[in-house]
Parts: C-alpha cells; sequence; structure tokens
C-alpha cells in the first residue's frame, strides 16, 4: 500500500481512516485560514471607523473656536456613522461568541412580522437611497419570536442584497403567509454565489471569493448568525443562485397563530 502524505507525516495506515484524517485536517487547515484572514479583515474594519472618528475630532476641536454652534452640532453627527459601524461590528461579535459558548438568548413575545420588515424595509431604503426596496406582503403576518433577533435576521439578509448588487437597484421581499408558516424572500439582481459555495456561506467567517467579490468589505459573520437565528426559531432558511444573475435568500418561519 502506497503511503499517504499529510502535512510533513508519511502514514501507512488502514484507508478509510487514513482519508477521515485528512479530511478533518483540511478542515480544520481551512478554518484555521479562515480565522486568519477574518483577523486581518477585522482589523481594517475595526480600524477604518475608528481612524474616521479620530479625524473628525481633531477636526473638530482644531475648528471649534471658529464654529458656530450649528457647525460644531454638524461636525458631531457626522461621527453617528462610524460609531453606528464599530457598534454593528461588536456586537456581531458578540453574537458570535455567544452562539459559540452556546449562550445566544431569545426573549420570546408575539411578533406582528409585517410590521417588523416594514420598518426594517423603511430604516434600510433611507440609508441606502441608492437602490430601490420593493415590499410585498400581506396586512398581518404573526408568530411569536425574539422581535430584535427576526429583525436582525430581515436587516441582514436585506442589506447583504443591496451589499452584493453594486450595479442592479432592485431587491425585492415578499412575505408569504402559507400553510407551512411565513415564508420571507428576499431577491437580488446582483453578482450571484457559485453554486458549490451556497451552503458554505452559512458557515462562520465564510466569505465568497469571487473576482466580482474581492472588492466588497465583510467579515462573514452575518449569514452564520442569521441561520442560527432562524434555526433556534424552528425555521429554514435556503439560498439559490445564480453568477452574474443573483440572489434569493428564502426564510420559512412556523406559524403560529396569535390572537
Ligand atoms: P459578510 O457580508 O460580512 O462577508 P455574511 O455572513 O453576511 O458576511 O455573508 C457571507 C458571504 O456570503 C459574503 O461574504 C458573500 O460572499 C456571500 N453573500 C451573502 N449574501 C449575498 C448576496 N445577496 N449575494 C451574493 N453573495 C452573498
Amino acid at each position: 500500500r502506497l503511503p499517504v502524505i499529510v502535512g510533513q507525516v508519511a502514514l501507512r495506515t488502514h484507508p478509510s481512516r487514513t482519508i477521515g484524517f485528512i479530511l478533518d485536517n483540511s478542515a480544520r487547515k481551512e478554518l484555521d485560514q479562515r480565522k486568519d484572514e477574518f483577523i486581518n479583515m477585522a482589523s481594517h474594519e475595526l480600524r477604518n471607523p475608528l481612524m474616521a472618528l479620530k479625524m473628525r475630532v481633531q477636526l473638530t476641536r482644531r475648528r471649534q473656536q471658529k464654529q458656530s454652534h450649528n457647525e460644531v452640532v454638524t461636525a458631531l453627527s457626522t461621527l453617528e456613522e462610524p460609531i453606528k459601524q464599530l457598534e454593528r461590528l461588536i456586537e456581531e461579535l458578540l453574537d458570535v461568541s455567544k452562539i459559540q459558548a452556546g449562550k445566544l438568548e431569545y426573549r420570546k413575545e408575539r411578533v406582528d412580522l409585517h410590521a417588523l420588515l416594514r420598518e426594517v424595509t423603511d430604516t434600510l431604503q433611507y440609508s441606502y437611497p441608492s437602490h430601490r426596496i420593493v415590499v410585498g406582503a400581506p396586512a398581518r403576518a404573526c408568530l411569536i419570536g425574539d422581535r430584535d433577533r427576526l429583525g436582525q435576521v430581515l436587516t441582514n439578509l436585506i442589506s447583504n442584497a443591496i451589499k452584493y448588487s453594486p450595479q442592479a437597484q432592485t431587491v425585492e421581499v415578499k412575505m408569504d403567509t402559507t400553510e407551512d408558516g411565513i415564508t420571507v424572500r428576499v431577491r437580488d439582481h446582483g453578482l450571484g454565489i457559485p453554486r458549490e459555495q451556497c451552503e458554505k456561506i452559512f458557515e462562520r467567517f465564510y466569505r465568497v471569493a469571487t473576482p466580482q467579490q474581492k472588492g466588497i468589505t465583510g467579515l462573514g459573520m452575518g449569514l452564520y448568525i442569521v441561520a442560527r437565528i432562524v434555526k433556534d426559531h424552528e425555521g429554514i432558511i435556503t439560498v439559490e443562485s445564480e453568477v452574474g444573475k443573483g440572489s434569493t435568500f428564502t426564510v420559512t418561519l412556523p406559524h403560529r397563530r396569535c390572537a
């Protein structure tokens, strides 16, 4: 039997066990590599808003004497965006570590998913005037769940649809109530995802490595968190995608009648 090379070590073992070891090893290597890339990207993602804050604070301080009260207020409001960016990043990092520790907690309450979707899309539409978010939803869609966490799912899927559609300006969000539950479909006409990577995007720190997606920053935490929240609500998330045509993410949540 030929020796199988695993790293620097040549092994002579039972083939199936050796193959198992190779897979384990390469999966671990891939995660290690993903973590290294993550640390590198995370440092940039943290540093950029921090630098923006630092520069704006310095500028405001330097001009303070010559500025009117209104100008100072305007200058201060430019600090909001980088602060929000940092907040989002830190929240996601905390969520990932809570998931890893099995400590993501939920407050279950009656949620009007229709109202929540309106709220989320109004906020995103305001923040991203470059895209048009088209919403189709029934008048009422009610379930029991964690309102904030479900809002996080919707926000994440819709903002990804915008982020990964640099050229296509329309994002469609369709909510339906069926026998199986409430379905939310988020469809974009953007870059798309290669078929073999569609499952992997729900893994921790995974990012699609196509030339088209290269310039788009992110840390690969959002969908990992989204998938966990959906699963913890006994729901299902799926994705259909074609490179160059766009992607459709579908979330189905069980229907629990609420008065
Ligand atoms: P992030 O966007 O911060 O990298 P996510 O976990 O939200 O992390 O997404 C993981 C990866 O899945 C992204 O890096 C991107 O490659 C891919 N992806 C997610 N949503 C879309 C989409 N709507 N269109 C194309 N690719 C997507």
